[in-house]
């Protein structure tokens, strides 16, 4: 089977500093794997080489057999089926949660208006929002936004979504409405790798939980195993922190 993501020796440096220091990991189709780690570990300079918002130093990514650091790859095409959902939601300040969810898919996909705006009404339905069309982004919550942003990268018929610390930017009261959201998609089946300090979240759905401390992998396990167990003194003191 080939493997939703694999990540073979992935290095990065900025400049002299190492942040990546020979990263090995995959995900297979349809699983959800979260990877947790104190600030400044790698986390999302790691999600980020996986769509190649950073390119990577050293090391081969693949997407669904794609090898993404091949310099002939059509980078455009494999960004096409990769969704990402970011900490701050990015939405145009502009523009309708409507109009939010249409234009990538009238622009890069090339979709007529009235078949982009059938497939947002859609996804801002699916994610809770479908009553919030018209509405523009300041006037919607964090949770809301979050989920116009979710339901924009859904709407581009993703094989695969990357969430990057999607509720840390959310008052307390709103993060469980967006991770319901995500939980949905997971038992749907998405492939998912998603950088979360939601430990229950992790617990819950996560297929495998990947800690990450100073660019490498500290322990990669099942959730029970690597929050519930732990076998490094590192991991240890990370969850004392935060759980
Ligand atoms: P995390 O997401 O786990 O908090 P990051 O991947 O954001 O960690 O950052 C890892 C390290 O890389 C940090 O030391 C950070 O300062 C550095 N870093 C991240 N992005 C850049 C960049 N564009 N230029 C220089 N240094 C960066
Ligand atoms: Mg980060």
């Amino acid at each position: 089977m080939t493997h939703a993501i694999e990540i073979a020796d992935l290095h990065k440096y900025f400049g002299q500093n190492e942040v990546l220091k020979g990263i090995r990991m995959t995900v297979d189709p349809g699983q959800v794997v979260c990877v947790i780690g104190p600030s400044g570990s790698g986390k999302s300079t790691l999600l980020r080489c996986v769509n190649l918002l950073e390119v990577p130093t050293k090391g081969k990514v693949f997407v669904d057999g794609v090898e993404l650091t091949d310099p002939d790859v059509d980078i455009d095409a494999v960004r096409r089926r990769i969704g990402m959902v970011f900490q701050q939601f990015n939405l145009f300040p502009h523009m309708t949660a409507l109009q939010n969810v249409m234009i990538a898919q009238q622009r890069v996909l090339k979709r007529g208006k009235k078949e982009a705006e059938v497939v947002a009404r859609e996804n801002l339905d699916k994610v809770g929002v479908g009553a919030k069309c018209d509405a523009y982004p300041a006037q919607l919550s964090g949770g809301q936004q979050q989920r116009v942003a979710i339901a924009r990268a859904l709407a581009m018929n993703p094989d695969l979504m990357l969430f990057d610390e999607p509720t840390s930017a959310l008052d307390p009261e709103l993060v469980g409405d967006v991770l319901t959201v995500m939980r949905k998609l997971a038992e749907e089946g998405m492939t998912m790798l998603v950088v979360t300090h939601e430990m229950g979240f992790a617990r819950q759905v996560a297929d495998r939980v990947v800690f990450m401390d100073g660019g490498v992998i500290v322990e990669d396990g099942e959730p029970a195993q690597v929050i519930g167990d732990p076998q490094q003194e590192r991991t240890r003191t990370f969850l004392h922190r935060v759980l």
